[in-house]
């Protein structure tokens, strides 16, 4: 955690990168954390400023080709982010901010640099991958299966330093076979939901990354029947 002891978590350019309400991700930690009495501070960074080293958690959103290009080159260029993995920081993607954390995407058809924060590169699709997306979390994560939903044209291919971080039990994800990808404290994912809103134990893992330690439990009555409902809408047992 920081240094003033809470936790604080960086909204990176709701300006660009906001869309499919993927802002919820920062509600839900914000709420998971006060739930077991953490304070927290979320702090809002559009792309016009610079983005603080110092935060606990990051969190990036998804974006049409557009935003997503922009929101890229200011990342690299501001250096806040790359400043921030390097000294342990947690950063959560979803979609358009998990393509740019890889070595390059697709947008309007132009090859871009992304940050190269995890080992991937994403091209364009057959098709556009629109739908229920769920997979068999990476057990080393100790997650129960992932949901979400998926709205996206590029498709992902990881390199051997990055893992995927599910098996997709329907929809796209990356290529049809896995979903998202992690590396240490850094992960992304195509699951909007937005995605800590339908996976409850996701969250808990970022926080746990955040705070280095266990979290006291929490009553997961809700948000575990919006998880299975949603599960079972794709995947019947
Ligand atoms: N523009 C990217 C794509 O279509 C990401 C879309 C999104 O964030 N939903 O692949």
């Amino acid at each position: 955690m920081s240094t003033e002891s809470h936790l604080r978590l960086v909204w990176v350019y709701p300006d660009l990168l906001s869309t499919y309400g993927d802002r919820g991700n920062l509600l839900i930690l914000e709420h998971r954390a006060a739930l077991r009495g953490l304070p927290v501070e979320c702090v809002e960074v559009r792309s016009d400023r610079p983005l603080p080293a110092d935060g606990d958690i990051y969190l990036l959103g998804g974006g049409e080709d557009g935003p997503q290009s922009l929101a890229a080159q200011r990342l690299i260029a501001d250096g806040g982010l790359h400043r921030a993995a390097n000294r342990g920081a947690v950063v959560f993607a979803v979609c358009a901010g998990y393509q740019l954390l890889g070595r390059s995407f697709y947008a309007k058809g132009t090859q871009y640099s992304g940050l190269g924060l995890l080992d991937l590169h994403s091209d364009r699709g057959p098709s556009r991958a629109v739908g229920e997306l769920a997979g068999d979390i990476d057990a080393r994560l100790g997650l129960p299966p992932l949901t979400g939903f998926e709205n996206h044209g590029g498709r992902t291919h990881l390199g051997p330093e990055a893992h995927p971080l599910a098996r997709v039990t329907a929809g796209i994800g990356n290529d049809g076979t896995t979903e998202g990808a992690w590396r240490g404290r850094i992960l992304g994912t195509y699951s909007h939901g937005p995605a800590l809103a339908r996976n409850p134990a996701l969250a808990d893992l970022l926080l746990q990354w955040a705070v280095g330690g266990a979290l006291a439990p929490v009553d997961n009555t809700w948000p575990e029947r919006l998880r299975k409902e949603r599960l079972s809408a794709v995947t019947p047992s």
